[in-house]
């Protein structure tokens, strides 16, 4: 790691002292209160497995080394990447934080998703990506904004896990608005707006979102990235929003 690396990283650590949603003293590791770490809406309830997509299942996990089962949608149309990680149910309270986390960035935010995230993902040998790359948002997103939520994210996840960061998706132009189309069309109108700025053959790649919602734009990337010659692709995101019961 670079000194101007370690010297961010270290100003990063320095700034968390308080749980960014009681505002209690934060334990080091996660960044939050013991209570509030506790009350995190969890994705998964007992009895239940995730598919590839992040969706929670009903049935037990898996045997180890065995392939996640698949939701009716999977396996209409498998997933072009390999799984999704999301620690958490897109709902109270975390919603409230991703939503203020849009519009400013959080460092204490940062390290309580980042947390989350190491307790789920293997990072080690050929399970570890080489590569994080974050989803982009539209220039004039980016400006209304201020920033991109993603691309902070990965950010700090670089430093954290000492993986690279390169932000190699772009978009070409403003993303039609999606409404009134039919799903084939509205896959036609992302994929022709994204395109890849650099070699990744053979990369491992963990993509990088603050919230999968319904998995199309997770599919696309995915998809835009294989397409380039990507090796793997994973999907990394804060929260899953969940289906209506
Ligand atoms: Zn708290
Ligand atoms: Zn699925």
């Amino acid at each position: 790691m670079s000194i101007s690396k370690v010297y961010e990283w270290t100003i990063f650590n320095l700034m968390a002292p308080q749980c960014p949603l009681c505002t209690l003293p934060a334990q080091p590791d996660s960044g939050l209160c013991p209570g509030c770490a506790a009350d995190l809406p969890a994705l998964l309830r007992p009895g239940q497995t995730l598919c590839r997509c992040g969706l929670p299942l009903p049935g037990a996990p898996p045997p180890a080394g065995t392939l996640p089962p698949l939701c009716g949608r999977c396996l209409h149309r498998p997933p072009p990447f390999e799984r999704v990680v999301t620690p958490l149910a897109y709902a109270f309270p975390l919603d409230r934080l991703i939503l203020g986390h849009k519009q400013q960035r959080r460092p204490a935010l940062e390290r309580a998703f980042l947390w989350l995230w190491r307790q789920q993902l293997p990072l080690h040998g050929a399970q570890r990506p080489d590569l994080l790359v974050p989803v982009p948002l539209h220039w004039r997103r980016l400006w209304w904004r201020g920033f991109n939520p993603a691309a902070q994210l990965a950010r700090t996840a670089s430093l954290a896990l000492d993986i690279p960061m390169q932000p190699v998706l772009a978009r070409h132009r403003a993303t039609p608005s999606q409404q009134g189309l039919s799903a084939a069309a509205r896959r036609r109108n992302l994929a022709a707006a994204l395109r890849v700025t650099h070699d990744i053959r053979g990369r491992h790649i963990a993509l990088i979102d603050d919230v999968v919602t319904t998995g199309s734009t997770a599919r696309m990337a995915s998809q835009v990235l294989r397409d380039q010659g990507a090796a793997r692709v994973e999907v990394w995101a804060l929260a899953r929003t969940l289906p209506p019961d």
